[in-house]
């Protein structure tokens, strides 16, 4: 098969990243999903994510990031450290420094020993929560030094960029896994699956999207 036709899209079992994965299907021949480890508050994460690989047929490759949580110890990894949006200007406490540059770099590295040109990421600008390294410049940017790096033509692609969570909602929607995105992913902090606990910031994000989306559908119903 055509390295053309193949991608690793960069997986967590979340919202985003599964209408990631479907828009990948539809695009290319040979899809690859991998996951990183990095001793998730919830494992649960790692669990919804495996489930769903093995749902979609598709080769899941997890990867063991645990490093991350001995440079960065914050809320995402550490039970101790509560979930907190920070204060105005600045970042909140589930940031882990580098995290997605660091991700991006080895699923690259992936797409190399899989001969895959296309990775594709979930990242977005637009609910943007302070994380420079999911900005589209970085992207960019990244893409550039990955070819560099690997005398390679990889092609970075971010779905997401620029749309809000009722946009992706949407996206979702137009490829026909509205319902299998609602009920069968994870993006809730507290572990919860589907619509979530309902009261951390995840869950308040995915939920308020949720709502505009499904009124902006039904305004288009009437
Ligand atoms: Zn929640």
């Amino acid at each position: 098969m055509e390295k053309n036709n193949r991608a690793v899209v960069v997986f967590s079992g979340g919202q985003d990243s599964t209408t990631c994965l479907f828009w990948a299907m539809e695009r290319f021949e040979h899809v690859e999903l991998v996951t990183f480890d990095y001793n998730q508050r919830h494992q649960e994460e790692i669990i919804v994510a495996k489930e769903i690989a093995e749902e979609q047929g598709l080769k899941h490759h997890i990867l063991d990031m645990a490093l991350l949580n001995q440079l960065a110890p914050n809320a995402l990894t550490r039970k101790d450290i509560d979930v907190d949006h920070g204060e105005e200007g600045e970042l909140p406490s589930t940031f882990v420094p580098g995290r997605n540059l660091l991700f991006l770099s080895f699923a690259a590295i992936l797409a190399k020993q899989i001969d895959a040109k296309h990775i594709i990421t979930g990242v977005c600008e637009t609910d943007f929560s302070g994380y420079p390294d999911c900005r589209d410049i970085f992207v960019k940017s990244l893409n550039v030094t990955l070819n560099l790096s690997m005398d390679d033509e990889f092609v970075l692609h971010t779905p997401l960029m620029w749309l809000d969570k009722a946009q992706t909602w949407e996206l979702a929607d137009e490829l026909d896994v509205f319902d299998y995105i609602k009920e069968r992913t994870l993006t809730c902090y507290n572990g919860v699956r589907g619509s979530g606990c309902g009261e951390c910031p995840a869950c308040d994000l995915r939920q308020k999207g949720l709502e505009k989306f499904i009124g902006k559908r039904n305004e288009g119903n009437k």
